[in-house]
């Protein structure tokens, strides 16, 4: 579980119907979070602390959670219905009218499967950037899959080796999934022939964008920071953005772009960025469960600044 403190302004949780109501403040926003049934009471109050300690990861990554009043629904399973194994077995993010988190759960499995479930976190993550049009669907779930990792590793509830292991992983199987397509034409050829181009894709752009920022100003950028420039002066956004808008927009905070110039080389060419040279640069050797970390290559610091808490600055020299 995260260290990070959180303020619990309320958590008096109103039972209207059969759903239940809570207000609470965590990381800067008020979120207003709705517990479905069936559940049993003390399950639910188990699952309210859960939400409030993965909301609260976010004060990782610029301070605050990127929107100040989001909707959080939690909606259990009932036993008859087909949910699998998991404690959190789908997540999405809704946004007509308020911004709205809707996360699945299968209430009958332990809490603590809950807390090494990366899902909520994925759908957290979407929250830093607006609502981008289908073509640009690599770059936000890109995007979230990159942060889901980091997250949950800067908040000790991965171990790094764990994080780096799924990261490379999952370039792994961005590189099987259509090989023939460019980024740019993975959504439209759909979930079924490019899933894994969609989800990771846009997470080895993330890297290279977290890399580059945080090697040519000494630590003192990074993704996270201007993530934090994007929610400060655009998000929550009730419009429809482009992938090169926003691009251009998080390149408008720096002094020479980072975003555009790896669009253009990646985004309309097939094939998956070669990710290998990277991660070898970072330290990073994949193993069977978790990645072999080794503190002696040249992007070492950087891979340690990106998977810890407090990453704005790299570790001195
Ligand atoms: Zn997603």
């Amino acid at each position: 579980m995260t260290a990070a403190p959180l303020l619990v302004l309320s958590m008096l949780a109103a039972s209207s119907g059969d759903i239940i109501y809570t207000q609470a403040e965590v990381a800067g926003a008020t979120l207003s979070i709705e517990i479905r049934q069936p559940i049993e009471d003390g399950k639910a109050e188990e699952v309210l602390e859960w939400l409030y300690d993965t909301a609260s990861l976010h004060q990782e990554v610029y301070g605050r959670f990127p929107n100040p009043a989001p909707r959080i629904v939690v909606i259990p399973s009932s036993r008859s219905s087909h949910s699998g194994d998991k404690a959190v077995y789908f997540g999405r993010v809704t946004r007509r009218g308020q911004e709205t988190v809707e996360l699945f759960i299968n209430a009958d499995r332990p809490i603590n499967e809950f807390y090494e479930d990366w899902t909520a976190t994925h759908e957290f993550s979407h929250l830093m950037l607006p609502l981008l049009s289908r073509r640009y669907r690599w770059i936000s779930e890109g995007f979230a899959s990159y942060y889901q990792n980091i997250l949950m590793s800067r908040s000790g509830r991965y171990t790094p080796a764990l994080a780096w292991q799924r990261i490379g992983e999952g370039f792994g199987r961005g590189e099987t999934s259509g090989p023939g397509l460019t980024l740019n034409e993975a959504a439209a050829s759909g979930i079924r022939d490019a899933r894994m181009k969609i989800y990771w894709s846009g997470a080895a752009i993330a890297l290279l964008a977290d890399i580059e920022l945080r090697h040519r100003s000494d630590g003192r950028q990074s993704l996270d920071s201007v993530l934090g420039q994007l929610q400060q002066c655009c998000l929550p956004s009730s419009r429809r953005w482009s992938g090169i808008r926003l691009f251009e927009k998080l390149d408008s905070f720096l002094d020479a772009p980072v975003f555009m110039p790896l669009y253009r080389q990646h985004a309309n060419t097939q094939g998956f960025p070669d990710m290998q040279p990277v991660l070898q640069s970072l330290g990073v050797r994949l193993g069977s469960s978790e990645a072999f970390l080794d503190e002696q290559q040249p992007l070492s610091s950087i891979r340690r600044a990106i998977d810890h808490p407090s990453s704005g600055r790299l570790d001195p020299p």
